[in-house]
């Protein structure tokens, strides 16, 4: 089920993450988030869960960083 908070954007274009969703993904003050957009959303994400180059769920470490297989692939057909 999605849940959804209705939130203004300030003047300077920032919008507070509400805290019960902060709360279920586990953010804290100051953690680092990724923000992509897809079509017609800007999606944010807890920056430790996801792929350094696409934004998506990770499922390798490789020297310290998160990627996905997907993006894995795509690096492994640059180097051949
Ligand atoms: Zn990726």
């Amino acid at each position: 089920m999605k849940r959804q908070i209705v939130r203004p954007i300030d003047e300077t274009g920032r919008i507070v993450l509400p805290k019960p969703f902060r709360e279920m993904l586990n953010l804290s003050i100051k953690d680092d988030v990724i923000i992509t957009v897809e079509n017609d959303a800007i999606i944010v994400k807890k920056f430790a869960n996801s792929c350094a180059f696409c934004g998506g769920d990770h499922d390798i470490k490789f020297g310290g960083v998160l990627i996905c297989s997907d993006c894995a692939k795509k690096i492994g057909g640059l180097a051949q």
